[in-house]
């Protein structure tokens, strides 16, 4: 059961939850006596490709062709699957990153291959069963589901899988692959991004505002904070409804659901359309001046105050730990 993963670069990097993409899929391989293949794809130095055999990859193909230098969905989906099938790689492993939940059900098609998206542990392989946990209902359940196919498609949740190094001193190699014209139907025109934002998706440290900061001129109580903790800012629904913050930051059932170690969480009810993009969330800090509010039920840590009085004091103590 030869495994492939795919190493999504961002701007020429590799980003933590890669790596841990690449320990996921060594211990699938480990699991079946078995080798590791990383495909890249797009244009990455070679010594950040080599990165990849620290954590396990035995084999590492590097698709750099001018025409794949920006991502496309159908295109890399064709890659993938041309990679998995030279490699006889039943396994393929990807990121459950914006863009690899739009990749890997088109792999699947392709390798005609089950698909279990959101996985949050290694799977579990019993006589000739093949089960893996993932999350289910917008992340407020997990299922362990059965993929019964030969071939098997698996996205990994960001922060749910630790880094392992396993060196294997493999060098990256050329892997020529001619797309075809109908794999760029749609094509990525231009990436708009914040200057020096931390990516919501992939943040390790979420501090998340509510509506009980009252407007966006206290929105600098949110972001300060995050400046500090090195995190990414999200909000509530109702926040970005009311145009207080770009819709990106919505998070929720309807908008981005997010696993970081850390979610901090400020003048926010905890509506369980709110918990359903978080509830992966490692450590929960709830701050609301409501003892009742619903979300200190799913806080690991909660400060029943006034935000406008705690996170001033919490900006400072972060600055005083660091100094
Ligand atoms: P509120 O409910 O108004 O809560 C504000 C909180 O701030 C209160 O708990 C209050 O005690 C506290 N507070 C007030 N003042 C202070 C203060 N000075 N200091 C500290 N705390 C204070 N919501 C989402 O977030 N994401 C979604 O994806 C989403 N999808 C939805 C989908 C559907 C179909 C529906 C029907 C709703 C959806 N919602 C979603 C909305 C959701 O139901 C809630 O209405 C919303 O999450 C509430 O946002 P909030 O907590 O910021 O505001």
């Amino acid at each position: 059961m030869p495994v492939l993963v795919y190493a999504e670069n961002t701007e020429g990097k590799f980003k933590k939850s890669v790596f841990e993409a690449v320990s996921y899929a060594r211990a699938i391989a480990d699991q079946n006596n078995t080798s590791l293949t990383a495909i890249s794809i797009g244009n990455v130095d070679a010594g950040i490709l080599n990165e990849l055999a620290k954590y396990g990859a035995d084999k590492i193909l590097n698709v750099a062709n001018d025409q794949l230098k920006n991502f496309v969905n159908q295109a890399y989906a064709s890659v993938i699957a041309s990679a998995a099938k030279s490699e006889g790689s039943d396994v393929v492993v990807i990121s459950n990153s914006f863009s690899g939940r739009g990749l890997a059900p088109r792999v699947a098609v392709k390798l005609e291959a089950g698909l279990a998206d959101g996985t949050v542990a290694l799977p579990e392989q019993n006589n000739g069963k093949f089960t893996v946990k993932k999350t289910a209902f917008s992340g407020k359940a997990f299922a362990t589901i059965e993929l019964t196919s030969a071939n098997k498609i698996i996205t990994l949740t960001p922060n749910s899988y630790q880094v392992t190094e396993k060196p294997t001193g493999a060098t990256a190699q050329d892997f020529s692959v001619e797309p075809k014209e109908s794999d760029f139907r749609a094509v990525l025109k231009e990436i708009a991004k914040a200057a020096g934002k931390i990516s919501l998706p992939d943040a390790e440290i979420v501090v998340s505002g509510g509506r009980g900061l009252k407007g966006p001129e206290n929105w600098h109580l949110v972001e300060d904070l995050a400046t500090e903790l090195g995190a990414a800012t999200a909000c509530s629904k109702p926040v970005s409804d009311a145009g207080w913050r770009p819709h990106e930051e919505h998070v929720g059932q309807t908008g981005i659901a997010v696993s970081p170690n850390l979610y901090i969480a400020i003048g926010i009810s905890g509506a369980i359309q709110h918990l359903a993009g978080i509830s992966s969330s490692k450590v929960i800090v709830v701050i609301n001046k409501d003892a009742e509010a619903p979300f200190f039920k799913v806080a690991d840590y909660g400060i029943v105050g006034d935000a406008f009085d705690v996170v001033p004091k919490l900006i400072e103590a972060v600055k005083a730990f660091k100094a």
